[in-house]
């Protein structure tokens, strides 16, 4: 099966030109001014429309576990969600069970992962340390490509490791080809916090943003750096939501760290007054870290356009209002932490970046597609509209808007984060691997169509991303 593009204006991370593309057996095999049908090709006419490529969500929770029913999302809504938002590649995290080896833990979440529509891998969190782990690492990239870890600062007694834990998981991680993500925020700090406010009474979801200050991310986004500087490994800090915390990353990136930095479109767009809305409204939005004062967007804006932020990804961790978030009415430590942004994170960044004049339609592609792709191993497979890549694309029409709301989105949560915003442009069909997944803005793609993304490994020692 053949299809060709006619018309699009194709966009990568360095270019913006007018091309048809060709697509055979789900790959791109040619770019050129004019490309004519020859005999029974599929002809999609992409005239007036951008063509990017598809977006790689490297941060998603689906399938959480939580209490008996986990996230309200599993990898058939969640994977059709990204599907409608442009997303046709995710890297979610796994979660790991007391005893239990990474080997073992990653076969259960590849089975999780079967039903997806959509490309999808995984980063393994480690949550305990033992030798077994270190000796497990090696396989973990060589025989199951799986070339990311994630390790946690916060969250004691469930997922938190201490520092020497870290730099040994972080030592041998580097030698295995394998980068780790870090979760950073001082957890032990934030525990007491909590407790002070609870016994104040001080329990509304506001004092959820008053515990986890900037200065407990700034400070474990420093010690987390300073361990990746001693391991000499590479490092991802994930979801960067502060100045404060940005400034550490430009300190280590001049000492030569290698290190690469995420922030989340609910950071860009979304601020620490929403934790004050009435009729705890406010709970919708309680996320770790926390949203953070309004100021601290330009900053997170700049660094992107800088380079110091490599990426942007959803922590797509949703939970029900009715129910779930609803938990914490009366306790804000008990409000479950994580909000929805799969389908949206495309627009919000676009709309946001993009049509409002904050980032390049060039560094819009970087941080949706091809920073995620060349961090985590998938270049150049993905992440780029060339000849040799997986025919990933969103076709989009920036030429006219739609208003987001939760009644119309596909991922399987009772609201929307950016309920009522009204964003440019609309996509109308998404590719993957040359398939047509989304078309006309509804998914057509089945389940059970994404593929087990088996990643290469990260090189340690030179800088992952060259961007
Ligand atoms: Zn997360």
């Amino acid at each position: 099966m053949k299809t060709i593009i006619k018309n699009g204006i194709v966009v990568t991370s360095t270019d913006t030109y007018k091309a048809d593309l060709l697509i055979e057996k789900g790959i791109i095999k040619r770019i050129s001014d004019q490309i004519l049908p020859e005999t029974d090709e599929k002809v999609i006419d992409a005239s007036g429309q951008y063509i990017f490529p598809g977006g790689i969500d490297v941060h998603t929770h689906l399938a959480w576990p939580f209490q008996s029913t986990g996230t309200a999302d599993d990898f058939v809504s969640g994977t059709r969600a990204a599907a409608a938002g442009g997303i046709t590649s995710i890297i979610n995290f796994t979660n790991p069970k007391r005893g239990q080896t990474l080997l073992d833990n990653l076969q259960e979440w590849k089975k999780k992962g079967e039903p997806s529509l959509i490309d999808y891998g995984f980063h393994s969190i480690i949550s305990e340390y033992n030798d077994h782990v270190l000796e497990e690492l090696p396989l973990l990239a060589e025989q199951e490509g799986v070339t990311s870890i994630k390790l946690f600062m916060a969250y004691k007694g469930e997922l938190m490791v201490n520092d020497r834990e870290m730099y040994k998981i972080m030592k041998k991680a580097g030698e295995a080809g394998i980068i780790t993500n870090v979760h950073a925020e001082n957890g032990d700090i934030i525990d007491e916090l909590i407790a002070e406010a609870i016994s104040k009474g001080n329990t509304d979801p506001i004092h959820h943003a008053y515990t986890r200050p900037p200065l407990t991310e700034a400070e474990a986004t420093a010690r987390a750096l300073a361990i990746a500087e001693a391991a000499n490994a590479p490092i991802y800090i994930v979801h960067v939501s502060c100045a404060d915390a940005l400034e550490k990353i430009e300190q280590a990136k001049k000492r030569d760290v290698q290190v690469v930095a995420e922030t989340c479109p609910h950071y860009l767009v979304l601020d620490e007054s929403y934790l004050s809305l009435p009729d705890f409204e406010s709970g919708k939005y309680i996320c770790s870290p926390p949203l953070r004062e309004k100021w601290n967007q330009e900053y997170l804006w700049k660094g992107i356009s800088s380079g110091l932020i490599t990426t942007v990804g959803s922590d797509h961790c949703p939970f029900l209002f009715n129910g779930q978030k609803t938990l914490g009415r009366d306790n804000f430590a008990k409000i479950p932490n994580g909000v929805p942004g799969l389908e949206d994170i495309f627009s919000i960044v676009y709309h946001f970046g993009v049509h409002e004049g904050r980032i390049s339609l060039q560094k819009f592609v970087d941080v949706i597609s091809t920073g995620p792709a060349k961090t985590f191993g998938l270049y150049p497979k993905k992440g780029s509209i060339a000849i040799g890549f997986d025919a990933d694309l969103v076709i989009f029409n920036p030429n006219t808007s739609r208003v987001i709301t939760h009644k119309k989105q596909y991922q399987n949560v009772d609201y929307n984060l950016y309920e009522g915003i009204e964003v440019q442009g609309a996509i109308t069909q998404v590719l993957s691997r040359g398939e047509v997944i989304v078309q006309d803005g509804y998914v057509v793609g089945h389940e059970g169509r994404g593929q087990y993304l088996f990643r290469k490994k990260i090189p340690a020692g030179q800088s992952s991303v060259s961007c």
